[in-house]
């Protein structure tokens, strides 16, 4: 668990420093040091990484331009807060540090009051633009990702694909009726009736890297990495049996009394010189057929096998 208190990490090869900081630090804050670029390195890969970074930039061995440059590079650090806190406090030396990504940047000798507020207003802006960021990502009625979510995603599951030369597959799911549902019942009961769908299809899926999103209106996207078409059924007739279970009844739906989905399957190993929106044409022109040919059912097909109807119910491969 995330301790409440945030992480400030101070790197400075004088311990001296390293005592005066912590001391203005240290008792709003969780504060970790480095004494070299290195250790700082290996904090920074640990599980509680700090959320926000004071660095030296005159150290022996590596100095904080290049721990700054490393850190930058490096997706899972790239994000952490770096204020330089440095005697080198020319224009240029200055100019430097932000071009290279810091976001702020302290003389020495520093005042403590004035690190404290530099401190404090950083880690406030870190954790607005995390909330404003996560928010951005998640659907507002259902709570589950949202389509910003699975199209940022969708690129760097099929980059890995590539190269692992792994199966990709994408479900759509729609529901089926829905205008009639909404009219017949409201829209209010249509929302409900949509976040008891998200939650049953979110809980349909069981691996870490599987992402469920809502795409648009009723129409939720379900991506599954290293997943081939047997996998794939399994998780569509699990989703079906779940949403069958939820027994949400649907006066005016032609195919059954209960609400229910149509739903398009794809599966293939993806090639360069393929490009991902592929994978979302197939599934959506299944969805097309799955629709077309009586809804409440699953069309699948892959790139090495031909299109297969699933009834409902179904929960195995084709
Ligand atoms: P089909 O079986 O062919 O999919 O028919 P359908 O009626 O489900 O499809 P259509 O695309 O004609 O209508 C989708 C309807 O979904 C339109 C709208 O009433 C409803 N809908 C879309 N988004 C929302 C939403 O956020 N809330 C509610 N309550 N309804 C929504
Ligand atoms: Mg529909
Ligand atoms: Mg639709």
């Amino acid at each position: 668990m995330k301790p409440a208190k945030s992480i400030v990490l101070i790197v400075d090869d004088q311990p001296l420093n390293i005592q005066m900081l912590a001391q203005a630090l240290g008792a709003e804050y969780l504060v970790k040091a480095a004494t070299s670029g290195r250790a700082a390195l290996k904090i920074c890969q640990m599980a509680d990484k700090p959320d926000l970074i004071l660095l030296d930039v005159i150290m022996p061995e590596m100095d904080g331009h290049e721990v700054c440059r490393l850190l930058k590079n490096d997706p899972a650090t790239k994000d952490i807060p770096i204020i330089f806190i440095t005697a080198k406090n020319e224009a240029p030396d200055e100019e430097f540090g932000f071009k290279i990504g810091a976001v702020d940047y302290i003389a020495k000798p520093f005042s403590p009051v004035i690190v404290q507020a530099r401190v404090r207003t950083h880690l406030t802006l870190k954790r607005n633009i995390d909330l404003l960021e996560s928010l951005a990502f998640l659907d507002g009625l259902t709570g589950i990702p949202n389509r910003r979510r699975f199209d940022r995603e969708l690129p760097g599951e099929w980059n890995r694909a590539v190269r692992g030369q792994t199966p990709l597959s994408l479900l759509i799911a729609d529901v089926d009726y829905f205008k009639k549902y909404n009219d017949h019942y409201g829209h209010g009961p249509g929302d409900d009736c949509l976040r008891e769908i998200a939650g049953a299809i979110n809980s349909s899926v069981q691996r870490t890297g599987d992402l469920v999103a809502r795409y648009g209106g009723e129409e939720f996207v379900v991506l599954l990495p290293v997943t081939d078409g047997r996998g794939v059924c399994q998780v569509a007739g699990r989703i079906q049996e779940k949403i069958a279970s939820l027994r949400i009844p649907h006066a005016h739906s032609q195919v059954a009394p209960h609400i229910t989905i149509s739903l398009g399957g794809f599966s293939l190993v993806p090639s360069p010189d393929i490009p991902p929106a592929l994978l979302l044409q197939s599934a959506d022109k299944l969805l097309y057929q799955a629709k077309q040919s009586g809804r409440n059912r699953l069309l699948y097909a892959s790139h090495w096998e031909p299109a297969a109807q699933l009834q409902l119910g179904a929960t195995h491969g084709p």
